[in-house]
């Protein structure tokens, strides 16, 4: 038995050994997986210790994703609550439009590292696939990204941006060809290929030692909006906000606040069309405990264990389980989960898109209507910091045809 962590929060101590977070997490794969997930949980603790890792990952952070992102101060937004200061982590202005490349550059370097020859990923919305074939392309490696038919055909434009970047685009029609079911293809493909082949999770999601590694590469989300809000307002958020499908963006801007008992956390889920079966995401309304895709964790299934459908205006927040080290703060008490439904979320969208200037993407504006509940209920001495995980370019069809405005 692995150490028990000499505190629930100790960031040194969890994951344990074996990929743990208290009772979620942990390694659930084919025997034909294990080495490779040794082979790289191994190959991700050497390179975090080395130097000349850390200083590679950080340059490429910098000039080719445009780290650091900028902390902004929601002025009229503030106004039009009447309450709390309300800020925004821009990682909106990243290349490719979401955080998701933090956790490309790492995992390329890594493979780079590892010798692997070979990419695959999957993508629901497309977001994780593009920035994945963008760094690809940049390093001159082969990329075959994993999506869902029906993911293809809602995401058209993704999947041409990742074919001009050079990746190979593999449409998936099992199941409900979507996400899921892309993510079984890229795990079938990588126990073929694991010799030359490193598969980039593009979440908080997964078998050790993925949920971890992934985090690592977004903490530098909160580390740079700590610095930045002590230069601005001389002290930390009472609130930090942010959108959770998987969970990588939400426990990276989380973590380093995790220590901060004074710092409020919150996450939030797709409540979709409303709490009601298949209507959405929202896995800690009434999700139970199972195992998907390599990890124990809330999942949203029948009394059968059968995975349910879900909903959400957001793709990228559409997924039946939630990263395990969400899991474990909620279930210790330390991070609170509320969700946005699709109509709060579309009002929502135009109301800061109006106010501000900035068109957030869908996912991101679920974090953004808890925000704005919270800066209403907050004094104006207040400090709310929500994380805009995402540009909402890729979304203004969609809102669009929502909408019922014709673009042609
Ligand atoms: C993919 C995505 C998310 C959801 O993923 P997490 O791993 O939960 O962060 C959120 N926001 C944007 C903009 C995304 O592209």
């Amino acid at each position: 038995m692995p150490a028990a962590p000499t505190s629930p929060i100790d960031r040194h101590a969890l994951p344990d050994a074996a990929g743990h977070f208290g009772q979620f997490g942990g390694v659930y794969v084919p025997e034909t997986l294990m080495t490779a997930l040794q082979e790289l949980a191994a190959a991700y603790e050497r390179a975090k210790a080395d130097p000349a890792y850390v200083s590679e990952l950080r340059r490429h952070l910098k000039e080719f994703a445009g780290r650091p992102t900028e902390l902004y101060f929601a002025e009229r937004l503030t106004a039009h609550c009447g309450g709390a200061r309300i800020y925004f982590k821009r990682e909106d202005l990243l290349h490719t439009g979401a955080h998701k490349i933090n956790n490309a550059i790492g995992q390329v370097l890594l493979a780079l590292r590892m010798g692997k020859k070979r990419i695959i990923a999957e993508t629901g919305a497309g977001q994780h696939g593009v920035a994945t074939a963008a760094v690809c392309a940049k390093f001159g490696l082969q990329c075959v990204i994993y999506m869902g038919a029906v993911d293809m055909e809602r995401q058209a434009l993704n999947v041409f941006r990742m074919r001009l970047m050079g990746a190979e685009v593999r449409g998936v029609e099992a199941g409900q060809k979507t996400l899921k079911d892309a993510v079984n293809e890229a795990m079938r493909d990588w126990v073929t290929n694991v010799r030359d082949t490193h598969y980039i999770l593009g979440s908080a999601l997964g078998a050790h030692p993925y949920p971890m590694m992934v985090r690592d590469f977004h903490r530098v989300i909160g580390q740079e909006a700590k610095e930045q809000i002590l230069v601005r307002e001389g002290r930390l958020p009472d609130e930090i906000v942010a959108c959770v499908g998987g969970g990588s963006n939400a426990i990276g801007v989380f973590f380093d606040f995790l220590q901060d008992p004074a710092v409020k956390l919150i996450g939030v889920e797709a409540g979709g069309r409303g709490i009601t079966r298949g209507e959405h995401a929202a896995r800690f309304e009434g999700g139970k405990l199972g195992v998907l895709q390599g990890s124990k964790t809330y999942i949203l299934q029948n009394p059968d264990g059968q995975i349910e459908l879900t909903h959400s205006v957001s793709a990228g927040l559409d997924y039946a389980a939630i990263g395990p080290e969400h899991a474990y703060y909620r279930d210790i008490g330390r991070i609170s989960y509320a969700y946005a439904t699709d109509d709060e979320v579309m009002e929502t969208f135009q109301l800061v898109s109006r106010l501000e200037g900035i068109i957030p993407a869908l996912e991101s504006t679920h974090a953004i209507v808890e925000g704005l509940k919270r800066a209403k209920a907050l004094s104006k001495d207040k400090l709310v910091l929500i994380n805009l995980s995402g540009r909402g370019d890729k979304d203004v069809n969609q809102v669009a045809k929502l909408l019922g405005v014709s673009l042609r």
